[in-house]
């Protein structure tokens, strides 16, 4: 398929938009019309002048993205299963009220969204990498996830979590454009201390982030307390191990004054043991970082089982006992990540709808 090299307007800045149309106010009328009226074309911004909505029209694309399937209900989780313009599938969740994750209080309305089509890096419990990397996403496909399902779900969102599909870090320049335009006043205007960035642990940008000046939090995918454990399950490990992990961890935290999040599934037999509880909690302690336990969430196809409810309360007691802050996240709707990656693999490989699809 020809992929059209047309910049997005959606993926514009202010201040790129200044330098297109003049007088510079007519940006800031753009912008109105974009992230306060949300309207869905050029033709809508009816008080541009009729050749500055045809010159957009020209130079710029306005993609929408398609809502494909909408799962769930509006009290609980809601899964949306988006299509792109060029056809590709990815997915956003919508947590209405979540739990107190990420520094966020509990009334807090929290989406999920996607970074990537696909995900090149394979961790091996993971449903987003099973069919492998497709593209990047541009920003404005990025931004778009908020938009849509905050008119579909008629909810404010006011919390981030980059925990969709894909690795965000991977993806930079077009995520941190984005991030720009969900912060920004004059675009979605959240602020950067509700947006986390989650990455498997890709070092160079984790330094990378810690040396731009956004306050945004980081949570770090662990999910094994010593390398022999985490190069099991997470490829990158032999890449990036351990201890240069922990040290760009420490290096963002220094930075940016803040306690970084680690999340770590709890996958039987792999991960699960009182030895590797106590290593976690060190690397926590060394830290000050906070821990997420996510009960494994069985993908199809792929042979990892969660631990019993015991096990994980064990696990949990270890890392208590050492004084790390830990939360062990139940199963149902509040598993935010765990959903990710898998309602498109269920898609695309043509499975049945699951029975909690709602009719709206
Ligand atoms: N690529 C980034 C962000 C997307 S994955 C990262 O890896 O952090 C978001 C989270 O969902 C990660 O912590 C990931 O490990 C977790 N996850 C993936 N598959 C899961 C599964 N089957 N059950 C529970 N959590 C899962
Ligand atoms: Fe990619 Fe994250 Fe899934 Fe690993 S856990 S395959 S990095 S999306």
């Amino acid at each position: 398929m020809h992929v059209a090299t047309v910049t997005d307007i959606k993926s514009l800045h202010l201040d790129e938009l200044r330098g297109i149309a003049e007088p510079s106010y007519r940006a800031d009328q753009i912008t109105n019309w974009l992230y306060q009226k949300r309207v869905h074309s050029f033709a809508e911004m009816t008080d541009l002048p009729q050749a500055l909505r045809m010159q957009l029209a020209d130079n710029f694309s306005f993609d929408n993205i398609d809502t494909l399937r909408v799962l769930g209900s509006k009290d609980t989780t809601q899964k949306f299963l988006f299509r792109l313009r060029d056809g590709n599938l990815i997915e956003s969740v919508l947590i209405p009220a979540s739990p107190a994750l990420y520094g966020s209080p509990s009334d807090r309305r929290t989406i999920c969204i996607s970074t990537q089509v696909g995900c090149a890096y394979g961790c091996k419990f993971c449903a987003s990498g099973l069919d492998g990397w497709k593209r990047n996403l541009r920003a404005d496909e990025i931004v778009n996830q908020i938009m849509m399902v905050e008119e579909a779900s008629g909810e404010r969102i006011d919390n981030i979590v980059f925990m969709g599909m894909g690795e965000p870090l991977a993806n930079y320049d077009n995520l941190m454009r984005a991030i720009q335009i969900i912060n920004a006043p004059w675009g979605i205007g959240i602020g950067a201390r509700h947006i986390t960035i989650s990455t498997s642990g890709l070092v160079p940008q984790i330094r990378q982030l810690a040396d731009q000046p956004l306050q945004i939090r980081l949570a770090v995918s662990l999910h094994g307390a010593s390398d022999d454990v985490r190069s099991r399950i997470m490829p990158i490990n032999r890449k990036y191990n351990l201890s240069a992990l922990l040290d760009a961890c420490r290096y963002f935290a220094s930075r940016k004054k803040q306690r970084i999040t680690f999340e770590f599934i709890l996958i039987a037999q792999v991960n699960d043991s009182d030895e590797q509880a106590r290593q976690l909690a060190k690397h926590a302690r060394a830290l000050e970082a906070k821990v997420n336990l996510i009960p494994y969430n069985k993908v199809e196809g792929l042979d990892w089982m969660q631990p019993s409810s015991d096990r994980q309360k064990k696990f949990l007691a270890v890392l208590r006992a050492a004084d790390v802050r830990a939360t062990l996240r139940r199963e149902k709707g509040d598993d935010i990540a765990a959903a990710c990656g898998q309602l498109r693999l269920q898609t695309q490989r043509g499975m049945a709808t699951p029975a909690l699809e709602s009719s709206g």
